[in-house]
């Protein structure tokens, strides 16, 4: 793998004054970075003015590519997209609201030496208790209903070989069960502490209970799959006869 080869993958929905300090700290975070390197915004539809302020960050920043949808279509569609559009071989997500500090990324990046997936953990979470306590619900429900032991499913924050994440069909709400969904493909996933920050602008795009309900009820679809997934990577023998052997290595 070329870990010199990284795409920056950010969902931004209303987040236009975060827009030039998350820029800023991503040049910092990045300044001695050597290889390839594209920083992919994608606005999820937003009316506040984010656009214009990630087409003015592009002027002074070539390396920013910018993907839109018209219409707000969820964060998982959004890092779907940016998934697609990555060309790098490591991919990094974090949150366009500065909760995430990407002055992280460099070691996550490093940590995919011996694993494929990087899972942030928020270690001291700067969030309301009541948004602390849900999520909590929610991960342990979320583990015990697919068998797995992701502490933090909710953190952005996560580095990937990008390999994992070709021809990955997404739904939506399915961004909370990506490393669940990556170790069926056979992912190594570890995960890490990470620090966490108070949201300073704009507001946060989910309430308690419409995301405790959506991420409840996905889990089964979830367990579901887990439970019939087909494993490709099974042994598997192809007998051809000679004849067929000499065609096709004639
Ligand atoms: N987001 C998005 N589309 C949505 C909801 C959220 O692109 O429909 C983005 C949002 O702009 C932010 C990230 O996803 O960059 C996480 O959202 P938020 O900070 O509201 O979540 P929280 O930190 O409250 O869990
Ligand atoms: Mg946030």
């Amino acid at each position: 793998m070329d870990k010199a080869s990284l795409s920056v993958i950010i969902p931004m929905y209303n987040e236009a004054e975060n827009v030039a300090p998350l820029v800023e700290g991503l040049k910092r975070a990045l300044e001695g970075w050597h290889g390839f390197l594209e920083i992919i915004f994608v606005d999820d539809g937003s009316t506040d003015g984010t656009l214009e302020a990630l087409k003015r960050a592009q002027e002074c920043e070539p390396r920013i590519r910018i993907a839109r949808f018209g219409t707000n279509q969820g964060q998982t569609a959004a890092l779907a997209v940016g998934f697609r559009l990555a060309r790098g071989s490591v991919v990094v997500t974090l949150d366009g609201d500065l909760q995430n500090d990407p002055a992280e990324i460099p070691r996550l990046v490093e940590l995919l030496d011996g694993c494929d997936v990087v899972c942030g953990v928020r270690l001291r979470r700067q969030d309301s208790w009541w948004k602390r306590v849900s999520s909590r619900i929610a991960n342990a429900f979320r583990n015990w209903a697919t068998g797995d032991n992701i502490i933090d499913t909710g953190c952005t924050l996560k580095a990937y070989r990008r390999e994992y994440l070709e021809g990955l069909e997404l739904y939506r709400g399915m961004h909370r069960f990506l490393p669940t969904l990556l170790k069926m493909r056979g992912a190594r996933v570890i995960q890490v502490p990470v620090s966490h920050r108070p949201r300073l602008h704009g507001r946060t795009k989910y309430g308690t209970w419409d995301r405790l309900w959506k991420g409840l009820a996905d889990v089964w679809a979830v367990r579901w799959m887990k439970k019939n997934h087909i494993d490709t990577r099974a042994t598997l023998e192809l007998i051809e006869s000679p004849a067929e052997l000499r065609r096709t290595t004639s």
